[in-house]
């Protein structure tokens, strides 16, 4: 099974974390109704017409953190997923790291730990055909880490793209 590891916030949908000073608790500065960015369904769409599987990582250290709750990452999460399968897009499963930074856990990105637990998950993920696209460093970083080729949505290292509309042209 071939997979497209994809993170959350800024790649998908459009993000709006904050934080009230540099280095403090981050907060979600946006309505709890998620924005798909533009391009994001269709690609998605056609990631799945050329037969990858969609796997989301994504780090959500506010929640241990105290800048949101468990409880509004679930209903976000819920509602994404509700969206793009009305866009005609099935996520296969959902990681997220909910540990605070400073914590030293294993699977806050760039750490390998949430790609980890998806190949236990799933052993039928080969690695050999699967990507990492996201919109950050860390993004970058896990992708290095699992040996996975990179696509920086809005950013370079590894392929640059604008949306994940754009990794058409790159896969088959
Ligand atoms: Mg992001
Ligand atoms: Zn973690």
């Amino acid at each position: 099974m071939k997979v497209a590891f994809l993170d959350r916030d800024g790649t998908i949908n459009r993000s709006f974390w904050t934080h009230e000073h540099e280095g403090g608790p981050e907060y979600w500065a946006g309505s709890d109704e998620p924005e798909l960015l533009p391009g994001a369904a269709e690609g998605m769409r056609r990631l799945i017409d050329c037969g990858y599987r969609i796997i989301i990582i994504t780090n959500q250290y506010p929640i241990g953190e105290g800048g949101i709750t468990q409880d509004f990452y679930d209903r976000f999460t819920e509602k994404l997923l509700a969206k793009l399968r009305a866009a005609g897009v099935d996520v296969l499963d959902v990681f997220f790291c909910p540990h605070r930074r400073d914590e030293g856990c294993a699977c806050c990105k760039p750490r390998p730990g949430m790609i980890q637990a998806a190949l236990k998950k799933y052993p039928g993920i080969d690695m050999t055909e699967s990507f990492f696209a996201g919109d950050s460093a860390a993004d970058e970083g896990i992708a290095r880490a699992c040996r996975l080729p990179f696509f920086g949505v809005g950013r370079d290292g590894g392929q640059r793209i604008e949306s994940l509309a754009d990794l058409v042209r790159f896969i088959s």
